[in-house]
C-alpha cells in the first residue's frame, strides 16, 4: 500500500458509498438497533459498534483507517483537537505516583497539561538529551515524551536511538509528529510507541479543522477508545472527520510543494546580514540535518530565524512590514503566516525555554517561493538598527 493510495482511496470503496467519489458523511448522533440484545452487545464494545458519535462514527472510522495505514500503526484514534489526543493519551498511560521525562522543546500546552496534572501526583521532568535522561529517569518513570523536530527551535532527536534507550528501562515513548506528517516521517517504524498528531495543521492543510489523532497498537489505542475518549469528551465530528479526509487527498501533493518553498524561503534567510540563525531541519548546515536525513523523507516548511536584534520592537515591526505573510497563530495551512514568541508569549516562559527575543517562526505556504522571498527581504532591510 503506498501512501497515495492509502490518502485518496483506502476504505472508500465500501458498498455503503454507493460508488460516490466523496464517501458520504454520516451525521446523525447515535444509531439504533433491531432488538434490546443486539444493543447491549454494541455497548459492550462500543470502541468497535456504532452506538453513540461520542464514541464511534464511519466517517471519522475511515479518517482513522487512512491515518493508522499512513503511520504504519495498528489503529487510530480522532480527536476534537490535538491537544484532545495528547492530554487523552498522556492521561492514558500515568497514574499518581508516575513521572513522566520530556525531552527537547514540546508544544506550550503539552507542558501546561503535564503541570495540571501535578494536582493528580504524576509528576515531569524536561531535559535535554539521553545523558540528562540517564540522571532524570526515576523507578517510577513510566513515559518518555517527545517531538522530533523540536517545538519552535526545530532541533532532531535521533528516534531509533531514544526510543531504543526507552524500551530498555520499560518505558512507553510518545511522540508528536505533527511537524513531519505521516508522508515525511513514520515513527512508529521507529520504535515509538504511540504517535500523536495535530490534524489542525498540515493534514487538515486549509486552516478551516481543529482535530487530532494518536495511532499505535489496538494494546493501547483500544483502552484510551473505551476511557478518556469517551469520559473527556473531545470527540471529533463527522463533519470534521471530511475535511480531514478531503486534506489527506492532497497531502502528498502538498507536503512536496510545502518542501520546495520552505526550504528556497530558508535559503534566501541563511547567511542574510539581518538573520543570526536559521532553524531548519533541511538545511545542510543544521546540526541535526544528517540524523534528519536517515530518519525522514521530507521536511515541512514550518521552522524560524532569528532576527538580528534584542529588540521586541523591532520584532514587531519587522512583522508589520510583512506584505504577504499574514500575522496569526498555527501553521500548517495553504497561507504563509508567521508568528514571534517574544510577542506572544510571557517573557518569563520565553525567557525559561531559551528562545532568543528575535526568534520569528514562519509557515510557509503554498504561495510561490519569490514572492515570500521578496516580501521577507523589504521587511529586513532596516533590521538591526534599533539594537
Ligand atoms: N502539537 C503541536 C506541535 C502543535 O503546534 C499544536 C498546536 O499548535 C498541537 C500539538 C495542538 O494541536 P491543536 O491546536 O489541534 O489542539
Amino acid at each position: 500500500m503506498d501512501d497515495e493510495w492509502i490518502c485518496g482511496r483506502l476504505g472508500e470503496d465500501e458498498p455503503w458509498a454507493l460508488g460516490a467519489v466523496n464517501p458520504p458523511v454520516f451525521e446523525n448522533s447515535l444509531f439504533t438497533f433491531r432488538t434490546a440484545q443486539e444493543l447491549g452487545e454494541a455497548i459492550r464494545s462500543e470502541d468497535e459498534r456504532y452506538v453513540y458519535w461520542r464514541g464511534t462514527n464511519p466517517t471519522v472510522d475511515l479518517a482513522q483507517r487512512k491515518l493508522a495505514a499512513l503511520e504504519r500503526g495498528e489503529r487510530a484514534k480522532c480527536f476534537g483537537s490535538g491537544m484532545g489526543a495528547i492530554s487523552a493519551t498522556i492521561s492514558s498511560l500515568v497514574k499518581a505516583g508516575d513521572h513522566v521525562l520530556v525531552l527537547g522543546a514540546v508544544y506550550g500546552p503539552t507542558t501546561q497539561f503535564l503541570r495540571y496534572l501535578e494536582k493528580f501526583g504524576v509528576t515531569h521532568t524536561h531535559v535535554n538529551d539521553l545523558a540528562e535522561c540517564d540522571s532524570a529517569i526515576r523507578a517510577s518513570t513510566r513515559l518518555l515524551y517527545f517531538e522530533s523536530p523540536s517545538y519552535m527551535a526545530y532541533a532532531v532527536v535521533d528516534i531509533a536511538e531514544v526510543t531504543a534507550w526507552a524500551r530498555e528501562r520499560g518505558l512507553v515513548s510518545v511522540m508528536d509528529n505533527t511537524w513531519s506528517t505521516p508522508i515525511f516521517q513514520k515513527p512508529l517504524t521507529m520504535g515509538v510507541d504511540l504517535v500523536v498528531h495535530s490534524l489542525s495543521k498540515y493534514i487538515g492543510g486549509h486552516s478551516d479543522l481543529v482535530g487530532g489523532v494518536v495511532v499505535g497498537p489496538s494494546r493501547l489505542i483500544r483502552p484510551l477508545a473505551l476511557t478518556e475518549y469517551q469520559l473527556y469528551g473531545a470527540a471529533m465530528s463527522p463533519h470534521d472527520a471530511a475535511k480531514v479526509i478531503k486534506g489527506l487527498r492532497t497531502l502528498p501533493v502538498r507536503m512536496a510543494a510545502h518542501q520546495e518553498r520552505g526550504l528556497a524561503v530558508a535559503g534566501f534567510l541563511t547567511g542574510h546580514p539581518a538573520v543570526r540563525a536559521v532553524n531548519h531541519p533541511g538545511l545542510p548546515s543544521h546540526p541535526g540535518h544528517d540524523i534528519a536525513k536517515r530518519q525522514m523523507s521530507g521536511f515541512s516548511s514550518l521552522f524560524s530565524l532569528v532576527l538580528d536584534t534584542e529588540s521586541r520592537e523591532e520584532v514587531g515591526l519587522f512583522l508589520d512590514k510583512l506584505q504577504h505573510f499574514r500575522i496569526g497563530v498555527s501553521w500548517g495551512g495553504f497561507e504563509s503566516l508567521v508568528n514571534a514568541p517574544a510577542l506572544s508569549t510571557e517573557e518569563s516562559v520565553r525567557a525559561t525555554m531559551g528562545i532568543p527575543v528575535g526568534l520569528v517562526r514562519l509557515s510557509v505556504g503554498l504561495e510561490p517561493a519569490d514572492t515570500l522571498i521578496k516580501d521577507l527581504g523589504l521587511a529586513l532591510e532596516g533590521v538591526g538598527r534599533l539594537a
